[in-house]
């Protein structure tokens, strides 16, 4: 098979219709990848993440599933990647408690189906394995890359199993995989199930006049909150490295959910006290109380940071719901994005 990459990086993007998926094909593109991709089903998603970020046409896609191992590793033949991105599977902790079957064989299963992969092939292929902070629960002093993980939630239990499976491979086959630990990362693109996106377009539509209200869960739960852009750096920060290795990625600071719901109506001149209600039935069965996180080994070795913490990333989200925009993202100058014609719905 001709490989029409040759002489160019060439990723490959398990997840790609996803946040993280549309923010790193557009880095990996600004320098210079030919980048492909994998969604459930390529023929039938719109990739409407891929569009703001207006790069859908300079992407190959395809359809595919971690779980089908066969085709898995055709594509992988057939692609010929030098990285491959591993951001696919069940992504809400809420919706785990729902569907944790799913979330294990997506997430879990998926994963050890692309490691099985990368060892049949033994090429030089290097992995990145994206995990969550979740796995490390309640933390009383802020983890690193060496804390013990004590998951909370299916999804969780699902990504502490895709974490050990990585760095299994990595000792027992020489293979080039690195995990990132990544905190909460947040932007436009985050689906509506998540909290920052519910709120930031609940209070959007109060502050234009819509007569509702924002009806939450647990506000006084605890978290690092990044801005996700900043973050797909970091994971292609991680894959430069000679050596393989596992990186927490965080802001290192901590705020309660109360503090963000108040700073996002503060930035639309509302206070959120007149607006918000609380329904018990959205509280988890159990719930992760505080993250507390350490990315100084990511400052040291990647040279990475975070910029963004919550009182800007509010701010950039709140900016973004009024403009349609997407950035800005820490490779390119300016704002990223195409602005939809009927932003209505989103
Ligand atoms: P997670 O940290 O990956 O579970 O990300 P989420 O954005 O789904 O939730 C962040 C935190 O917000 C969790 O502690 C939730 O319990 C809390 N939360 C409170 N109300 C809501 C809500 O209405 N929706 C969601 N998704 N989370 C909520």
């Amino acid at each position: 098979m001709l490989n029409l990459s040759a002489g160019r990086p060439t990723a490959l993007i398990f997840g790609i219709s996803g946040q993280d998926g549309a923010y790193l094909s557009h880095l990996l593109l600004s320098k210079g990848y030919a980048v492909h991709g994998v969604a459930r089903d390529a023929d039938g998603s719109s990739f409407e993440r891929l569009e703001r970020v207006g790069i859908r046409d300079r992407v190959m896609l395809y359809s595919g599933d971690l779980r089908d191992f066969r085709s898995s590793i055709s594509l992988i033949t057939k692609i010929e990647p030098t990285e491959i991105y591993n951001l696919s599977g069940q992504s809400s902790v809420a919706r785990s408690f729902e569907l944790p079957v799913e979330t294990f064989e997506s997430v879990s299963v998926g994963t050890i189906n692309l490691l099985e992969c990368l060892r049949m092939v033994s090429a030089p292929i290097r992995m990145f394995q994206a995990v969550s902070s979740e796995c490390f629960g309640n933390t009383d002093t802020p983890a690193c890359e060496t804390t013990a993980l004590l998951p909370r939630s299916p999804y969780a239990m699902a990504k502490a199993a895709a974490f050990w499976s990585a760095s299994t491979y990595r000792e027992a086959y020489g293979l080039h995989i690195c995990s990132g630990i990544l905190s909460n990362h947040e932007s436009p693109l985050r689906p509506a199930r998540f909290v920052t996106r519910k709120v930031v377009h609940g209070a959007g539509r109060i502050a234009a006049g819509h007569k509702e209200r924002l009806v939450l869960g647990n506000l006084e739960t605890h978290r690092d909150w990044g801005w996700a852009p900043e973050y797909v750096d970091a994971m292609w920060r991680t894959l430069q490295q000679p050596a393989p290795s596992d990186f927490v990625i965080a802001t290192g600071e901590t705020r309660s959910l109360r503090d963000l719901v108040a700073a996002v109506f503060a930035e639309f001149g509302l206070n959120m006290d007149d607006h918000v209600d609380i329904d018990d039935a959205l509280m988890r069965p159990s719930e992760v109380d505080r993250t507390l996180l350490n990315p100084s080994r990511a400052k040291k070795e990647l040279d990475w940071s975070a910029t963004s913490r919550m009182s800007e990333l509010c701010k950039l989200l709140v900016d973004c719901e009024r403009t349609g925009l997407v950035g800005p993202v820490p490779w390119a100058s300016g704002q990223i994005g195409v602005q939809q014609k009927d932003r209505q719905g989103r």
